[in-house]
């Protein structure tokens, strides 16, 4: 199924901010270097471990990039509280990762791992990243609760921060102009953190190009795929949503809001071959 109307008109585009904080890495804003395509405007993946997004979705990553579109990582800690990997492997791990998918990764802090709480400091800290990055789609961890706490409260902040984006009136926010995203999707890590009340958009990732880099993605997690059998689980996770769809493998995203087409001839077919 293809998502959203491409040719929606353009959104007011307010100019470039001014940079950017010291000492953080910089991001770039959205505009399209050579070899992009124009008509993509960026997607910003959230994570709460440096894992999370390539487990929940790293597929949908590797199809964006290669089809052009510029994406960011923003990673809210370094695996400190897990049980393998220390956090100088687990970003090490992360950087190899994101370099194979061929999105830009920035690490920053919030509580840490395991002690991550809602505050609305974290939801302007994730707003103002919104808009210096000014991205069309956004994806973050489900907002499921019975999963590592840190997702679905890194979701609710997602989810929040999204809102306080486009408002012109918040103070901390002043540094850089308003930005609305076009689409906010959760992703989920594991089965259980699937929405149960959110129909799923499921997104075609059977090319073998695509099932390589995602595999490879997957896999530059070492500390946690030697663990337990993560690749496994998601590529076996997709191959079932692939055959009620059918095709190879798809992933499944749940978007925060309904989706528009301008006809239904752009909601393709259903998943139910069986
Ligand atoms: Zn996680």
């Amino acid at each position: 199924m293809k998502p959203g109307p491409k040719s929606r008109p353009e959104r007011q585009r307010p100019a470039p901010e001014r940079r950017a904080p010291a000492r953080r890495r910089p991001i770039e804003s959205s505009q399209p270097g050579p070899g992009r395509s124009p008509a993509l405007q960026s997607l910003l993946a959230f994570g709460a471990h440096p894992d999370d997004i390539e487990f929940g979705c790293g597929g949908v990553i590797a199809k964006e990039t290669r089809a052009g579109r510029i994406v960011h990582f923003v990673i809210c800690s370094r695996g400190e509280a897990a049980s393998h990997g220390s956090p100088a492997q687990r970003v090490i791990e992360a950087n190899r990762s994101a370099a194979l998918l061929g999105a830009r990764l920035e690490f920053i802090e919030l509580d840490g791992d395991a002690h991550l709480e809602i505050r609305a400091m974290h939801t302007l800290k994730l707003a103002g990243i919104i808009r210096r990055v000014r991205p069309g789609i956004v994806l973050a961890p489900s907002l499921v609760e019975n999963q590592h706490p840190d997702h679905p409260r890194l979701g609710q902040l997602v989810r929040d921060a999204c809102r306080l984006a486009r408002y012109g009136g918040v103070r901390e926010l002043r540094r850089a102009p308003p930005h609305a995203i076009e689409q906010l999707f959760y992703y989920a890590v594991t089965p259980e953190a699937e929405p149960p009340g959110l129909t799923p958009v499921y997104i075609d990732v059977s090319a073998p190009e695509i099932l390589k880099l995602w595999t490879g993605a997957m896999e530059a997690h070492a500390t946690q795929a030697a663990s337990r059998n993560y690749v496994e689980l998601q590529l076996t996770r997709a191959r079932m949503r692939g055959l009620r769809a059918g095709v190879g493998h798809a992933i499944a995203l749940f978007p925060n809001d309904p989706l528009v087409l301008d006809s239904l001839a752009q909601a393709g077919q259903g998943a139910r071959r069986f």
